[in-house]
């Protein structure tokens, strides 16, 4: 089975698992099912988000966008985020009025045997994902979400379980406890829910502002540096857009080199940060007086004072 394959047979797993909790929401109205099969749907509209925002992401470079498509996934990220937030609203509001009117959910056999079937399904998209491990990161990622959705599924099973049995050999059990316990469940899944949103919109605005991881200014400031005929690196500006960094160096070379030479030293750092880094890269040339020691700047993100404050020119192609 190949990758796309994969894919697919998960994207059809999803959507099965989805309709077997709702309709065993419908046999149960348990709360706790309901916060479920909302997850297993927001599950969904998660890759539906995901692959309409790489889609676009990968589009080249046109005229009113100059620097690329990337931060469609950042956007996708703040999309995928909102949605998780509303739905954590509505189980919590489901979840709510439960505890107010205090009500037991309805013992289903039939509703335990399609949990059941869910999570078989669940079960076995993950051994198909699984198969992934080390061939595709995504897969992989999926995989794992998915075994660790089966764990709050199973939780759950084991709730309707309880309520069939309880409610046939000791029903006074089942009235006191069963509210406490789906209640508990769906406040379970709400929080998660609330932190997942958190983390995924942290981390897409955090991108948004322009973000300079320092591990890979530090790679950036290197892979410039062993360029041949790169006398010093005066500024490494990089920033994450999506998938790709885009960056902006400085470099000094021998004051003496004709323009020409200058040019193919600037093409080659630019050639291997566009390897390394995948975004765009401009890169700006000073000249640098052979007496002069290469100098270092204090900081990676910093400008040298003699520095023009206007943006980095582009090497000419
Ligand atoms: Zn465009
Ligand atoms: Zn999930």
């Amino acid at each position: 089975m190949d990758k796309l394959k994969a894919a697919l047979t998960s994207l059809i797993a999803g959507i099965a698992v989805t309709a077997l909790k709702i309709t065993a929401w419908l046999q149960s109205f348990s709360v706790a099912v309901l916060a479920d099969a909302v997850h297993s749907a927001v599950d969904l509209l998660a890759v539906a988000i995901t692959y309409l925002a790489v889609k676009t992401s990968v589009k080249p470079p046109d005229e009113e966008h100059p620097y690329g498509h990337y931060k469609a996934e950042t956007l996708g990220g703040i999309g995928g985020s909102l949605a998780v937030m509303a739905s954590a609203t509505f189980i919590a509001y489901e979840a709510f009025t439960r505890l107010v009117r205090w009500e037991p959910y309805t013992p289903s056999l039939a509703g335990v045997v399609t949990m059941a079937i869910a999570i078989a399904v669940d079960f076995n998209r993950v051994v198909v994902l699984r198969k992934f491990r080390g061939v595709s990161r995504a897969l992989e990622a999926d995989a794992l979400h998915f075994s660790t959705d089966l764990a709050s599924s199973s939780a759950i099973l084991a709730l309707l379980i309880f309520g069939v049995i309880s409610e046939k050999y000791a029903p006074e059990v089942f009235t006191r406890w069963s509210p406490a316990i789906d209640i508990a469940l769906a406040t379970a899944i709400t929080i998660y829910f609330i932190k997942l949103s958190l983390a995924l919109l942290k981390s897409s605005i955090i991108e948004l502002l322009d973000y300079a991881p320092p591990d890979v200014v530090i790679k950036t400031r290197q892979l410039v540096q062993r360029v041949a005929g790169v006398q010093a690196v005066k500024t490494v500006k990089v920033r994450k857009a999506g998938g790709v960094y885009h960056a902006d160096v400085t470099i000094a070379v021998d004051e003496n080199l004709t323009v020409k030479e200058a040019h193919e030293i600037a093409d080659q750092v630019e050639k291997t940060l566009k390897e390394e880094l995948g975004g765009d890269i401009a890169v700006h040339v000073e000249p640098h007086k052979p007496s002069q020691r290469p100098e270092e700047t204090p900081s990676a993100a910093s400008r040298s004072p003699q520095e023009p404050s206007g943006p980095p020119s582009r090497s000419p192609r």
